[in-house]
C-alpha cells in the first residue's frame, strides 16, 4: 500500500487536496466516502478504507440501489484517509481539475473474513452505512481488464429500483454542506490560494453557521 501514485499526479502548490500520508489508525471503523467530481466528465470516485489508505474507483454513472444495476467502477490510484473530508476545487490544469463534492460519507463493513484478500481477489461483499448508501454492496474486478471494476447493491432492505428511485437524481447535493456542485464552486472560488485545505475548512465552518 503506498501513496506514491497519489503525489506523483499532484502539484500541491497548486491545489487544495491534502497531501497526506498513510495513517494506520487504532479505530476499528473503516471510513466509507463517495465524492461527486465534476472533472473533465462527471463521476462518482467511491472510497474504501483499507490498511491505512482509501481504496479509490471512479464510476462514471455513480452508484444505484438496483441489485439489477451493475456500475462499471474503474480502479485509480489509493489516496489518503485525509482526502475523505475533502470538499473543494481542484485548479484547472492540475490532475483531476474541478469541483468535489462529498457526496456521501460513513462506514463500511466487510462481510469477508480477509478484507485485504477480498480485496486482492478481487471480490469484496459489504455494508455500507452512509447517509445516501445503506445496506450490503459488492465489488468485484472483472477477468478481463485489472482496472474495471461492477459495483452493485445486493437485495436487502435498502434495495430499490432504478426506474422508482434514482439515487443519485434524489440526492443530488453534499452530504457535508449541502451545497451543489455549482455553489462549492462559488463559495470555493477564494480558497484553492497558497493555504489550502485549511483556508477550505475555515470558510465552511463560517457558513454553516
Ligand atoms: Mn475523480
Amino acid at each position: 500500500m503506498s501513496l506514491s501514485r497519489y503525489h506523483q499526479k499532484r502539484n500541491f502548490k497548486k491545489t487544495a487536496e491534502p497531501i497526506g500520508k498513510i495513517n494506520r489508525k487504532k479505530s476499528s471503523k473503516l471510513l466509507f466516502v463517495i465524492q461527486k467530481h465534476a472533472a473533465s466528465h462527471l463521476h462518482y470516485d467511491l472510497r474504501l478504507e483499507l490498511a491505512g489508505v482509501l481504496k479509490s474507483w471512479a464510476v462514471p454513472k455513480g452508484p444505484s440501489l438496483d441489485p439489477s444495476i451493475k456500475r462499471l467502477a474503474m480502479h485509480v490510484e489509493d489516496h489518503p484517509l485525509d482526502y475523505g473530508t475533502f470538499e473543494g476545487i481542484i485548479p484547472q490544469g492540475e490532475y483531476g481539475g474541478g469541483t468535489v463534492m462529498l457526496w456521501d460519507k460513513g462506514e463500511w463493513v466487510p462481510q469477508d473474513e480477509d478484507p485485504i484478500k477480498a480485496y486482492k481477489n478481487g471480490n469484496l461483499t459489504f455494508i455500507i452505512k452512509g447517509k445516501k448508501l445503506q445496506g450490503k454492496w459488492k465489488l468485484i474486478r472483472l477477468k478481463t481488464d485489472e482496472k474495471a471494476w461492477l459495483f452493485m447493491k445486493l437485495n436487502d432492505d435498502y434495495a430499490k429500483s432504478q426506474k422508482k428511485y434514482d439515487v443519485t437524481l434524489r440526492e443530488p447535493n453534499s452530504v457535508k454542506s449541502k451545497k451543489t456542485l455549482d455553489a462549492i464552486a462559488e463559495s470555493s472560488r477564494h480558497v484553492w490560494g497558497k493555504q489550502g485545505l485549511e483556508t477550505t475548512k475555515k470558510t465552511k465552518v463560517k457558513k454553516k453557521s
